[in-house]
C-alpha cells in the first residue's frame, strides 16, 4: 500500500485523530489553512470525488452525514464552515485519496483562488 492517506487511516503513519469508525477517518491537517482545518476520508481507497461511483453511495452518504458530529468534536461552534474536496492536479489535489477539507474559524473568500 503506497497511499499516504491509506497509511494514516490504518494507523501506520501517526496523525492527530478526531474521529474513527469502520468506514470513516478524520484527522487534523498537518498544514492548517484556518484555525480549525481537518480532513475527513473514507478508509476505502477512492482516488477523488471524480472517481466515486454508485458503489460508494452509502459510504459517502455516511461520511457526509458524520461531518457535523466530527466538527463538533473538533470544537467548531457554527460560525461558518467551508467543506472542500479538490479533485485533480489543476484543482489543487496533492494527495490522491479522496478527502474533504473542513475549515472554520475565519472568514473565507468566494470564488476560491
Ligand atoms: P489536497 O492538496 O490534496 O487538497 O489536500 C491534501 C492535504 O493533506 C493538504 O492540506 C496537506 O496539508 C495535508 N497533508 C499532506 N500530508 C499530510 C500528512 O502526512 N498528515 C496530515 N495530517 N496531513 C497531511
Ligand atoms: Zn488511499
Amino acid at each position: 500500500m503506497s497511499c499516504l492517506f491509506c497509511k494514516i487511516a490504518a494507523g501506520e503513519i501517526p496523525s492527530n485523530v478526531i474521529y474513527e469508525d469502520d468506514d470513516v477517518f478524520a484527522f487534523h491537517d498537518i498544514s492548517p489553512q484556518a484555525p480549525t482545518h481537518f480532513l475527513v476520508i473514507p478508509k476505502k481507497h477512492i482516488e477523488s470525488v471524480m472517481h466515486s461511483t454508485a458503489e460508494e453511495q452509502e459510504l459517502l452518504g455516511k461520511l457526509m452525514a458524520k461531518i457535523p458530529e466530527i466538527a463538533k468534536k473538533a470544537g467548531i461552534d457554527g460560525t461558518g464552515v467551508r467543506v472542500v474536496s479538490n479533485s485533480g492536479a489543476d484543482a489543487g489535489q496533492s494527495v490522491f485519496h479522496l478527502h474533504f477539507h473542513v475549515l472554520s474559524g475565519r472568514k473565507f473568500g468566494w470564488p476560491p483562488g
